[in-house]
C-alpha cells in the first residue's frame, strides 16, 4: 500500500522549507477536502441566515457572525477518528496487484485475519475475522473489538519493531475463550509506515484437550499407584513382622492376589479406550445383527449373574436387526452396561434387557434400542451429564469395592461415538436406572455372522 501513496505525492524541495512547504499545501488541501464535503450543510446554513434576516429581521452582522462562525466550526474543528479513515479508504485508488493479492490469501485461510493501517485502524479483514467479531468494521480501531493491553501494545509498537510477535490472551465475553495474535509489521526494509498483519488462533479447544490429557495422565497414575502401595505395605510386613505368621501371610496374600487382579483391569480398561480412541474416525463397516450381540452378552455374563444372585432377563428383536458396527466393540458394550447394573443393582433383584425397534420417521432412519435396565440405588440427576467422563464415579470407594475403574462408560461412550450411536441414561434415586443404546438400522441388509440363538 505504502508504494501507491509515493506515486501521488508530488516531489518536493528537501530540508525544513520543503517540509514547512508540504505542510501548507496539506493544510489546504485537508481545508478544500472538508469545504467540499459539507458544502451542502454551509448552502443549508447560508439560506437559513438569509431568511432570518429577510423575515425575522435578524441583524446582518449577526447573521454574518453566526454564519462565519459554521462554516469555521465545519473547517477547523477535530473530527471523529472513524470518519476520518471512512475518507482516507474512500479516497484510496483501487488494490494494488500485491494488495489484492494479500486480500484474495487472507480470504483462503481458514483463521482470522486483520490488516491494519500503522496507526491500528482497520483496513480489511477476511470472513473467519468478521465471524469472531461481529462489531467489526471497515475503518474502526482494533481497540473496539480486541481491548487486552498487551494486544494494543503490541500493534502500536509493530511499525517500530519490524518484526512479528505472537501475544496470547484470554477473552470473558461474548463466550470465554483463549486467543493467539500474531501481529506483524508488513515493512519492507526500514520502512515505518508499512501496513500491520494480525492473525488469529482460537487456542480454547488445544489447551482443552492438553488439559484433558493431563488430567487423564494424573488419574491413571493415581488408580495404579493405589494397589501399587497396597502391594509394596504387603510385601514388606511378609518380609518383617508377618515372616513367621502362615495366617497372616494366607490373608495378605489374598488381599495381594486381589491388588494385583485390579491393576490388571484397570491397565486392561486403558488399552481398550486407546484401541477405541485410535479408531474413533474409522466408521465400521461390518454388518452385524444385534441379536448376536445380545446373545454373546448374555452367554458370558448369565454365570456371573447368577453368582451375585441375581435374575437376568433377555428380550430380543423379532427379526434380524442390522447395523453398521464392529461385533466384538458392541459386545462390550453391553457387557459393560449389564455388569454396571450387577454391580450397582440391588443384590437378589433382576436385571433386564429390553430390545426395540424405532421406526424411521420422515428423514429420520429407523433406530435400534437396546435398554439395560436394573432396580437398584439410582443416580442423583446431577452425577448423569458426568458419568461417561473418565474416571468420573458418584461413590469412588462403593467402585472400587466393586472392582470398578470408572473407565467402563467412558469406553461405552466412545465405541458408539465411533458407530454414530448414542446413550441416553435415565435413573430415578431409590428405583433404579436404565441405560439404552441407539443405532441406526441398516435396510434389507444380511449380517455377515450368522445369528447365534441364545
Ligand atoms: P465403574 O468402573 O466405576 O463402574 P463406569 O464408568 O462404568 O465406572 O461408571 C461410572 C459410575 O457411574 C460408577 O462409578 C457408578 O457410580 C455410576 N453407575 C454406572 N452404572 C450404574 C448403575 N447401573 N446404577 C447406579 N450407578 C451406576
Amino acid at each position: 500500500m505504502s508504494d501507491q501513496v509515493e506515486h501521488r505525492v508530488p516531489a518536493l524541495p528537501r530540508g525544513l522549507l520543503g517540509k514547512a512547504v508540504q505542510a501548507v499545501i496539506r493544510g489546504f488541501r485537508e481545508l478544500a477536502t472538508r469545504f467540499w464535503a459539507s458544502l451542502w450543510q454551509i448552502v443549508a446554513v447560508a439560506v437559513i441566515m438569509a431568511s432570518l434576516v429577510l423575515i425575522a429581521g435578524l441583524s446582518k452582522a449577526f447573521a454574518l457572525i453566526g454564519f462565519a462562525s459554521f462554516v469555521a466550526s465545519v473547517l477547523l474543528l477535530p473530527r471523529h477518528d472513524a470518519e476520518i479513515v471512512q475518507e482516507d479508504l474512500a479516497r484510496t485508488p483501487p488494490a494494488s496487484g500485491r494488495t489484492a493479492a494479500m486480500q484474495l490469501m487472507a480470504e483462503a485461510l481458514p483463521d482470522p485475519v486483520i490488516l491494519l493501517n500503522p496507526a491500528g485502524q482497520v483496513l480489511f479483514c477476511n470472513a473467519p475475522a468478521r465471524g469472531l467479531f461481529a462489531s467489526l468494521r471497515q475503518g474502526s480501531h482494533i481497540s473496539s473489538v480486541i481491548r487486552t493491553p498487551e494486544f494494543l501494545d503490541a500493534v502500536s509498537a509493530a511499525p517500530d519493531r519490524g518484526r512479528a510477535v505472537t501475544v496470547t490472551y484470554a477473552e470473558r465475553v461474548p463466550v470465554g475463550r483463549r486467543m493467539a495474535a500474531t501481529v506483524a509489521p508488513l515493512s519492507r526494509g526500514g520502512e515505518r509506515a508499512g501496513n500491520i498483519l494480525v492473525l488469529l488462533r482460537d487456542l480454547t479447544e488445544i489447551e482443552r484437550i492438553n488439559q484433558m490429557r493431563a488430567d487423564f495422565i494424573a488419574n491413571a497414575s493415581h488408580e495404579l499407584r493405589t494397589p501399587l502401595a497396597s502391594l509394596r505395605g504387603f510385601i514388606e510386613t511378609l518380609q518383617s513382622s508377618a515372616k513367621q505368621d502362615p495366617a497372616a501371610r494366607e490373608r495378605f496374600l489374598a488381599i495381594m492376589a486381589e491388588q494385583a487382579s485390579r491393576m490388571t483391569r484397570l491397565i486392561d480398561a486403558l488399552l481398550s479406550l486407546s484401541r477405541v480412541e485410535m479408531n474413533a474416525h474409522v466408521p465400521p463397516s461390518d454388518l452385524v445383527d444385534l441379536n448376536d450381540v445380545i446373545n454373546h452378552a448374555k452367554d458370558t455374563l448369565e454365570p456371573l449373574a447368577r453368582e451375585m444372585g441375581f435374575r437376568l432377563e433377555v428380550g430380543r428383536f423379532p427379526r434380524p436387526a442390522v447395523v453398521r458396527g464392529d461385533r466384538d466393540e458392541l459386545v462390550q458394550v453391553l457387557q459393560n452396561l449389564v455388569q454396571n447394573a450387577l454391580k450397582y443393582g440391588d443384590r437378589g433383584g433382576i436385571v433386564r434387557i429390553e430390545a426395540k425397534h424405532i421406526p424411521s420417521i420422515g428423514r429420520q432412519a429407523g433406530r435400534y434400542a437396546i435398554a439395560v435396565i436394573d432396580k437398584g440405588p439410582g443416580i442423583a440427576p446431577e452425577h448423569l451429564p458426568r458419568l461417561t467422563e473418565r474416571f468420573y464415579r458418584v461413590d469412588v470407594a462403593s467402585s472400587r469395592e466393586k472392582g470398578g475403574t470408572g473407565l467402563g462408560l467412558a469406553i461405552v461412550k466412545h465405541i458408539l461415538n465411533r458407530h454414530r450411536g448414542e446413550l441416553a441414561i435415565a435413573s430415578t434415586p431409590g428405583k433404579g436406572s436404565t441405560f439404552t443404546v441407539m443405532l441406526s438400522e441398516v435396510k434389507n441388509a444380511l449380517p455377515e455372522r450368522g445369528t447365534a440363538v441364545g
